[in-house]
């Protein structure tokens, strides 16, 4: 488990922006759980963070300075940006951002969390009306949207989060249908059974081990399990060796599919635009939580390792 000690923060010249480059400081930094697998040399879809350099990420800003015709000083922007105060970057990295809708959304629920949870549960799930999905990390910034969509699809939703209070959330606002408590729940193959009668259909994995051992076990015939994240695996050393799903899988036809959200990133827009108009009718709740202070960003970083969001985590400068 990576602790602040192994975060520093270092002041430095603040440099000029070059022709087609913005001076931009940062407003919203967002800190998600992939960031750990970056902190390891291990080979990965992304690139490692490297010792003594700046760690990256999504970022909404604010232009300060403009080198390029396309951008004005005031204007909002969201890109790819180091985890700076202020910094220079080539405009063209950079899309700028309708001031609308809170800034902040666009590193959740109309970025790639919120993105994460539609084509995830869409196109690999693809959840039909009547069906049980059981979502695992259901009170994050992914679970929680693919909760709400599987409502929306018309299926009975099992959240499975690691608090009461993020259960209650989940039951009184998002109207999931039932929940559970991974921590408090001695039997999590029994919780599953009770709380899915009908068996499983789509399982949405956040989270991997143990948790999803005891969904597997309840799968039915057809199921689909979607795997997106496996945050119960990304501080250990050795891989677990856990049961084997693969006879089972064979008896129940199932599939079982990772993804990155990136393989969709040529139909964002569309998704963008369902996600907005679900907000814009009401389907679509959405919550966060919301650090202040640049000073905050390694301790806030580790709390997702701990369970201290509910929502999609942020800081704000
Ligand atoms: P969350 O907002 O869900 O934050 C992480 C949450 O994970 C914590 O709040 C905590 O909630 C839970 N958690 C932490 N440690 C454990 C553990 N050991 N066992 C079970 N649960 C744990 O993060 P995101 O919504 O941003 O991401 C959710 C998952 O989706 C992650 O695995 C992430 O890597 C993955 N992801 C994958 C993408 C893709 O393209 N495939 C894109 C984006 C995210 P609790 O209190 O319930 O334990």
């Amino acid at each position: 488990m990576p602790v602040a000690a192994n975060f520093e923060i270092s002041e430095t010249p603040i440099p000029s922006p070059q022709e087609g480059e913005l001076l931009v400081k940062s407003l919203y930094i967002s800190v998600d759980p992939y960031m750990r697998s970056r902190m390891s040399d291990a080979k990965s879809y992304v690139p490692s963070f490297e010792l003594d350099k700046p760690l990256d990420g999504g970022v909404v800003a604010e232009v300060i300075e403009s080198r390029h015709p396309d951008f004005v000083k005031g204007d909002t922007v969201l890109g790819h940006l180091q985890w700076k105060e202020v910094q220079t970057v080539g405009a063209t990295a950079m899309t700028k951002i309708d001031k609308s809708v809170p800034l902040s959304y666009y590193l959740g629920i109309l970025g790639m969390p919120g993105l994460t949870a539609y084509f995830g549960l869409n196109e690999i799930g693809k959840p039909v009306k009547g069906e049980t999905v059981v979502v695992s990390g259901a009170a994050g910034a992914v679970g929680m949207v693919v909760c709400q969509i599987a409502r929306i699809k018309g299926c009975r939703v099992v959240g499975i989060a690691g608090s009461d209070d993020k259960n209650a959330y989940l039951k009184d606002v998002l109207k999931v249908d039932e929940v559970i408590n991974y921590h408090t729940e001695k039997n999590m193959k029994a919780a599953i059974a009770r709380t899915c009668p009908d068996g499983v259909d789509v399982y949405y994995d956040n989270v991997g081990g143990e948790i999803s051992d005891a969904v597997f076990a309840n799968i039915n015939k057809f199921a689909r399990i979607i795997l997106c994240g496996q945050i119960s695996m990304y501080n250990n050393t050795e891989v677990p060796v856990g049961p084997r799903p693969q006879p089972l899988m064979v008896k129940k036809s199932a599939l079982m599919q990772g993804f990155i959200v990136s393989n969709f990133s040529d139909r964002f827009g569309e998704g963008i635009q369902q996600l907005a108009k679900w907000l814009g009718e009401g389907k679509l709740t959405y919550q966060e939580t919301i650090v202040e202070g640049f000073e905050k960003l390694p301790e806030t970083f580790l709390g997702l390792f701990h369970g201290k969001n509910t929502g999609k985590l942020l800081v704000k400068m």
